[in-house]
């Protein structure tokens, strides 16, 4: 028999991507430079030449076995070192190669550290808003996702819930920071707030608890921003780094693990995780893209449109009545919809082809999510969509006597 559980995961597929489908066909009708689409996460700025030059020596003056061979299960040795350098650099830790795992992007990364310290039946707390897909993530590994409520005045970590809803059962939490959807970063102060936390219960609790920092748009962070490196403040931390965002290269799935060198089983954990891949089939990304980022591992595409679009952005919504925390970094942002039902207030915005992702899967409904990573030009083309549809709110609330 066919397995019932992903059969019944068919109809529940992925709002943001029904949202960008739509998207698409709406483009066809009427062209893609009429149509505001604000759902999907796709980096719009171009890949650094350095990468593209990189990648095309090794595909035409290499030694076409090394380039296009087999990767070793745990990553490229050579990959694995510069990334440590890469990392001892910038953040202080001393990672050797021993730490690092090489993996299809954020998502296999997260795949793998979930695997390695938990088992089915246990707990892993994450903290709304929070990226949908950690849902399948979590749960399919047969431990259970549990959600802390947002703090909506900040989106920090709502302490106060978090510390009810913690219990022995717990083995990770598992945070996103820069965050997806909200845009805010965690402060040094929320950081080491969570790290006292977590020692304090491994203490009480007698074990480990795993801190799974996924860190997508570690890069993107705005001018004075405070964005702190997370493995910095607990031992037990394990970082899920995708390449995806920084360099523009979603589609290549290349990424990594770096546990903590202060974790307790670091080195074990990352031999591990060559065991896991075996078990869900994952294999090493391509070996002639780990030795490209290998080369700009210390770059990153130019990323400033993204702070230049959130700027203009967040002026215009917030100048029309819209109530939204100011990111920090990512290319999200995340408003409060001006009804009760951000499912309406989402459908009410394709009249004028604005597509917006309603947040109720994100945990924290009422609020919606905008993708703002496309051209600025287009960007300020899509300022008069939002003013309409702002007035006709104003419509709505004069009607009703609420203005
Ligand atoms: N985690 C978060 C918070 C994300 O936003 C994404 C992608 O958008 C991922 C993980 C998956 O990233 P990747 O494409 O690197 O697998």
């Amino acid at each position: 028999m066919i397995n019932q559980e992903y059969k019944a995961m068919i109809g529940k597929k992925s709002v943001i991507r029904e949202l960008a489908e739509y998207a698409t066909r709406r483009s066809e009708e009427i062209g893609r430079e009429n149509v505001f689409d604000y759902t999907i996460g796709n980096p719009s700025v171009p890949v650094p030449q350095a990468f593209t030059d990189k990648l095309v020596e090794l595909a035409t003056s290499h030694d076409p076995v090394a380039v296009h061979g087999y990767s070793p299960s745990l990553g490229i040795t050579s990959v694995r070192e510069k990334i440590a350098a890469s990392l001892r650099r910038r953040f202080g830790l001393e990672y050797r190669k021993e730490h690092i795992f090489m993996t299809s992007g954020a998502a296999g990364a997260v795949a793998h550290a979930l695997r390695a310290v938990t088992v089915p039946g246990d707990e892993v707390i994450t903290f709304a808003p929070y990226f949908p897909e950690y849902n399948p993530y979590v749960n399919k590994t047969g431990a259970v996702l549990k959600i802390v409520p947002p703090d909506t005045e900040t989106f920090q970590i709502n302490f106060e819930e978090f510390e009810k809803m913690f219990s022995s059962k717990v083995m990770a939490v598992l945070i996103n920071t820069p965050n997806n959807p909200s845009g805010i970063t965690y402060s040094t102060e929320t950081i080491k707030k969570l790290a006292a936390f977590l020692e304090d219960r491994e203490r009480e609790y007698g074990h480990d608890i795993y801190l799974i920092s996924d860190e997508p748009y570690r890069e993107i962070v705005f001018k004075g921003v405070d964005a702190p490196y997370v493995a910095g403040f607990y031992h037990n931390s394990i970082t899920c780094y995708s390449f995806s965002k920084s360099l523009s290269l979603p589609g290549e799935r290349i990424g990594y693990v770096a546990v903590n060198p202060a974790c307790r089983d670091a080195k074990l954990i990352v031999e591990m995780c060559g065991q896991i891949s075996r078990g869900i089939g994952h294999n090493c990304p391509p070996s002639i893209i780990q030795l490209a980022v290998a080369e700009v591992a210390d770059l990153t595409a130019d990323l400033s449109v993204y702070e230049t679009n959130m700027n203009i952005l967040y002026h215009e919504l917030t100048g029309l009545g819209f109530s939204c925390v100011k990111p920090g970094g990512t290319f999200y942002m995340f408003p409060k919809a001006p009804e009760e039902d951000a499912v309406a207030f989402c459908k009410r915005a394709l009249k004028y082809d604005l597509i917006l992702v309603p947040a109720d899967s994100f945990g924290c409904p009422g609020y919606f999510r905008m993708a703002y990573c496309m051209s600025t030009e287009k960007v300020r083309r899509s300022l008069p969509a939002f003013r309409k549809l702002a007035a006709e709110y104003r419509q709505i609330r004069e009607r009703s006597g609420q203005a």
